[in-house]
């Protein structure tokens, strides 16, 4: 699936999940409000109230609006909405006031995943302040309702909770970018040689078989495989050692790289091997580049080398609808053996 998609698929799941948690609270709410420690038009606000914000929030991110935004995920509107809607709650229970302030911090367990550690601040500063405000506006409208002290403990408790959940936030996204960073690092040596930096065999193979799979389905015009091979490579390590040896590979993955086009694709397929495919059905156009890459490489001047010269036998062959990547490589390596037979430096395409 696209990398997008993915994200925006994982965005929707986060939103569940807080729909999910709109719903117990609402529960809880409904619960209260059954008990008498909440008014009765609380549970309808909440349902129809947060019914709609959700599905406004469901349509945002369901036709990709979202994308339009800076952070895409909306987290940080999600959870000052629903900072906002524990206000009220807080705000409205009567002696079951305690039960809804437990609440504050669970916007902020669901900023954990996504937020950075000031973004958390400022949602936790939000909370705080949201409170204080409660308290002044019970101790207007209702001071028979308010404890004041109590009130205080409650808000530095609060106060409390939500710097650890925010430094807890913190440690944790930390942990994430140095995951994601992990996680590049670790794609990237499973896909390069680490020697020449090119693709290595096993994304060679990946990228041959969704390639077939491509001309398969027509979607493809076609490409040749050509097996390049480095003459008497052995020569090289023998008398000159094997890091000349690894030079003249990092020197000869270069030259080819720039030897074909942006369309193309160059991979390392072991020792002193490169695979070359060639996009397009025109064999004539994949041996004019093997052309170019063989008197590119023979054109290379090592100052370790001396006069040892770097020389490469080019096997080619072309895709033909049945082929797999092993048929294709198969062939790819006659044609090399053939071209090697031929006494070297030179190409040969498959009959
Ligand atoms: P031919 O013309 O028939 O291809 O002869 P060749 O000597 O090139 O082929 P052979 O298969 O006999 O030798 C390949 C050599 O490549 C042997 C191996 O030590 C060397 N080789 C493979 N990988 C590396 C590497 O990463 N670095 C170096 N320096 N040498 C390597
Ligand atoms: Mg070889
Ligand atoms: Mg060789």
């Amino acid at each position: 699936m696209h990398e997008l998609d993915l994200k925006q698929n994982l965005r929707l799941r986060r939103f569940y999940m807080a729909v999910a948690t709109y719903v117990a609270c609402g529960l809880l709410v409904q619960g209260c409000a059954w008990l008498g420690y909440m008014p009765a038009w609380v549970p309808v606000w909440w349902a129809f109230g947060f019914g709609l914000v959700n599905l406004a929030l469901f349509l945002i991110f369901r036709f990709g609006w979202n994308l339009m935004v800076r952070d895409p995920s909306l987290t940080e509107a999600q959870l000052l909405v629903s900072m906002f809607a524990v206000m009220v709650l807080v705000y409205n229970a009567v002696e079951a006031r305690g039960t809804f302030l437990m609440l504050f911090p669970v916007p902020l367990l669901f900023g954990v995943l996504r937020l950075r550690v000031h973004q958390m601040a400022r949602v936790g500063a939000v909370g705080l302040v949201g409170y204080a405000g409660v308290i002044g506006l019970l101790l207007r409208n209702h001071p028979d309702r308010v404890l004041l002290p109590v009130e205080l403990m409650n808000l530095l408790a609060l106060a409390g909770v939500m710097g650890f959940v925010c430094l807890m936030g913190g440690y944790i996204s930390r942990v994430r970018a140095e995951l994601s960073r992990s996680l590049l690092t670790i794609r990237d040596m499973a896909q390069h040689d680490s020697l020449t930096g090119v693709f290595n065999r096993r994304h060679l193979i990946e990228t041959m078989r969704h390639q077939v799979m491509r001309c398969e389905r027509n979607l493809c015009h076609g490409f040749a495989l050509c097996m390049i091979d480095l003459d008497h490579f052995k020569r090289i390590n023998d008398t000159l050692g094997h890091p000349v040896g690894d030079e003249v590979l990092v020197a000869v993955a270069k030259r080819i790289g720039d030897s074909i086009r942006a369309v193309d694709y160059l991979a390392r397929y072991g020792g002193e091997e490169f695979v070359v495919l060639v996009e397009g059905s025109s064999i004539e156009t994949a041996l004019t580049v093997c052309e170019r890459m063989r008197v590119g490489i023979a054109d290379l001047l090592l100052p370790a080398l001396g006069a040892l010269p770097i020389r490469v036998s080019i096997g080619l062959a072309a895709y033909v609808a049945g082929d797999s990547d092993a048929t294709l490589l198969e062939r790819a390596d006659r044609s090399l053996y053939l071209a090697k037979k031929a006494g070297r430096n030179c190409i040969h395409v498959e009959a």
